[in-house]
């Protein structure tokens, strides 16, 4: 590998934070993306912390002059970056006839457009090192969930763009996959509990009555996944979607 750089987005919080953490234990430097550079202090002062080097970008994942400008800083600031995580993600959940064209926009804009402008931005760098990982955030509800026609059409999009990134990149060392994970406690599924008016605490036992490892996930099960996909030594591993639910699922 010519360089240990990666880019995480939506790194601010939640599994892209401990997806930056993770890698920095690894042994990356880690630019860590997300809509505020300011929210991104607080990942980046704990991998300072533990001895690593990050740098905190600011920029919206789906606007490409800002994606073009974020990737050049990373390059230029900390090296050619060879390992992107597409994390950064927002849910606008509505049945269908409530749902807005806003909601829908919104999130296909963040997950499926924002991945590909990071993506399409990054290879070049990956194409030129003849080395690269990219591992996109799905999710379980890429298999259908009830208030999410947009934000499953944008998940199960993710994991038509892994296949056919895998397809295309593979001559240049350049592995892509992706991990649907299940119930993580985060910010975003608190936001999820809040809307639909139960406190996190049921809405999580809920969650863990349907798991068969019984304990919602953690950001870190994320994390550890992701390092196995960046790791140099799992280059005969690509355009796979990986199930991180502590259990099967379809
Ligand atoms: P989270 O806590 O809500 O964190 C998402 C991060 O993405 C936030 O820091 C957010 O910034 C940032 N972001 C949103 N829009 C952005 C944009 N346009 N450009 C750059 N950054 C942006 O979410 P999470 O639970 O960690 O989820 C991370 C990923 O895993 C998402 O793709 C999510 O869909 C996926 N996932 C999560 C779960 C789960 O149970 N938590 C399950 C399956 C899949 P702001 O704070 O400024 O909005």
């Amino acid at each position: 590998m010519t360089s240990r750089v990666a880019i995480v987005t939506g790194a601010a919080r939640g599994i892209g934070a401990a997806t930056a953490k993770r890698l920095a234990e690894d042994g990356f430097a880690v630019a860590v993306v997300d809509l505020d550079e300011g929210q991104c202090a607080g990942t980046v002062s704990a991998i300072e912390g533990a001895g690593g080097k990050a740098l905190a970008v600011g920029a919206d994942v789906s606007d490409a002059e800002q994606v073009r400008a974020a990737v050049d800083r990373v390059a230029t600031e900390l090296g050619a970056p060879t390992v992107l995580v597409n994390n950064a993600g927002v849910l606008r959940d509505n049945l269908l006839f409530k749902m807005s064209d806003d909601d829908w926009d919104t999130v296909l804009n963040v997950h499926l457009r924002g991945s590909f402008l990071m993506s399409r931005e990054v290879q070049k760098h990956m194409v030129e090192a003849k080395f690269g990982r990219i591992v996109n955030l799905s999710s379980t509800s890429a298999l259908g969930n009830r208030g999410q026609a947009n934000y499953s059409t944008a998940k199960a999009g993710l994991q038509g763009l892994t296949k056919t990134l895998a397809i295309e990149l593979g001559k240049f060392g350049i592995t892509a996959n992706a991990i649907a994970p299940g119930f993580i406690a985060t910010d975003m599924t608190k936001a999820t509990a809040e809307r639909v008016g139960v406190s996190f605490d049921e809405f999580s036992k809920a969650a863990v009555g349907g798991i068969p490892v019984g304990r919602p996930g953690a950001p870190e099960d994320i994390a550890n996944t992701v390092s196995f996909f960046v790791d140099e030594r799992s280059g005969f591993v690509s355009g796979q979607v990986i199930y991180v639910a502590g259990g099967p699922k379809a």
